[in-house]
């Protein structure tokens, strides 16, 4: 049994490579490097580069490795992005997923595990957020990630394949380990952005918004450790493969942290103060957004253990630290 992961050289990706071949699993990453790294692919993980849109490629990957499960990352991620090019977005979201169903009900692989995103709720519900939520997606990349698990839904009821839509909340740190973080450069991810001006690679950094309906003014968020995240896609293709219904379920911790309660974590991490000034609002920022994750700790075993904001800085920083030291080696 083989593990087809798809987009196994980006950030969530290789972290998900790392934690297959811990668990001993056979991997093959397909990628087609626009934003991963062949480097980031675990030595021990084969890495073919291609289109998840080449069926005739994915077909014989699939016959090939005995691959038994999909995972699948491949896609494009950045919402205002997908506000100013939507169709690029239901291409490389939408219709390139298409195409790997069909693959994978071509070629018999029964299970499949799905990266969603909580954009898919549009952050108008109640909190914390329930899979049961509405699901009224503000962008094209909730949209085009909605469609997918709708095609899931119907393929998985007219064939003999049974998924995961696992929909994640903000997904932030490295591995504890060292071997892989995230790694794309112009990234605009909050833990990130705020490790990067620690670290001096940004004069400055802005808080977009002090004036929302939130304790302190600033915008809340469920932060999750990307290892906790991989280990959630593991337990859930472990539950698939015990024969598991097709399932949706959210993966966060819970609980959320204010952009200053960021922004103070990665002081406090770091050490030392950095120039933080105040922004206007982002368009399209909801003030709060939870998740109730009780589904994925019932249904798959989930037990979070990197559940705190201070490991999650750490780790994000360390990797921050050692990108410093690669690019300076390049240099
Ligand atoms: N944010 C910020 N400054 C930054 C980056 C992000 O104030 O440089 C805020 C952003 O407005 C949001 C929160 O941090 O309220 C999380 O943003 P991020 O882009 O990390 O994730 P999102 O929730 O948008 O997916």
């Amino acid at each position: 049994m083989t593990v087809l992961v798809t987009g196994g050289a980006g950030y969530i990706g290789s972290h998900m490579v790392w934690e297959l071949l811990d668990a001993g699993e056979r991997v093959v990453v397909l990628d087609n490097l626009s934003k991963g790294f062949d480097w980031a692919v675990a030595p021990e993980g084969t890495l073919i580069e291609g289109d998840i849109a080449n069926s005739d490629l994915v077909g014989s990957l699939m016959r090939d490795y005995g691959v038994d499960a999909v995972i699948h990352f491949a896609g494009s991620i950045v919402v205002p992005e997908s506000v100013a090019d939507p169709l690029t977005y239901y291409q490389n979201n939408t219709c390139k997923t298409r195409t790997l169903i069909e693959a994978a009900v071509r070629h018999g692989v029964g299970h499949f595990i799905f990266s969603s995103t909580a954009a898919v709720y549009g952050g108008t519900g109640a909190e914390p957020v329930q899979e049961n939520a509405p699901l009224e997606p503000e962008s094209p990349y909730g949209r085009s990630k909605l469609m997918s698990e709708w095609m899931l839904r119907d393929a998985a009821a007219a064939h003999d394949l049974r998924y995961t839509a696992l929909r994640y909340f903000n997904v932030a740190g490295a591995d504890p380990k060292g071997r892989t973080g995230q790694s794309t450069p112009g990234a605009t991810h909050l833990i990130k952005v705020a490790c990067e001006t620690a670290l001096g690679k940004r004069p400055f950094m802005q808080v977009y918004g002090d004036d929302y309906e939130t304790p302190d003014g600033t915008c809340v968020r469920d932060y999750i450790h990307v290892s906790d995240l991989a280990r959630a896609h593991r337990l859930a293709l472990q539950r698939l493969r015990e024969g598991g219904k097709s399932l949706i379920a959210n993966c966060g911790y819970g609980h959320g942290y204010s952009v200053l309660d960021v922004i103070a974590a990665v002081r406090r991490v770091f050490g030392q103060d950095f120039d933080v000034r105040k922004g206007p609002r982002r368009a399209g920022d909801a003030a709060s957004v939870v998740a109730n994750s009780d589904l994925a700790r019932h249904e798959f075993g989930w037990i979070p253990q990197r559940d705190d904001l201070d490991l999650i800085v750490t780790d994000a920083l360390a990797w921050e630290r050692r990108l410093q030291t690669m690019n300076s080696a390049c240099n």
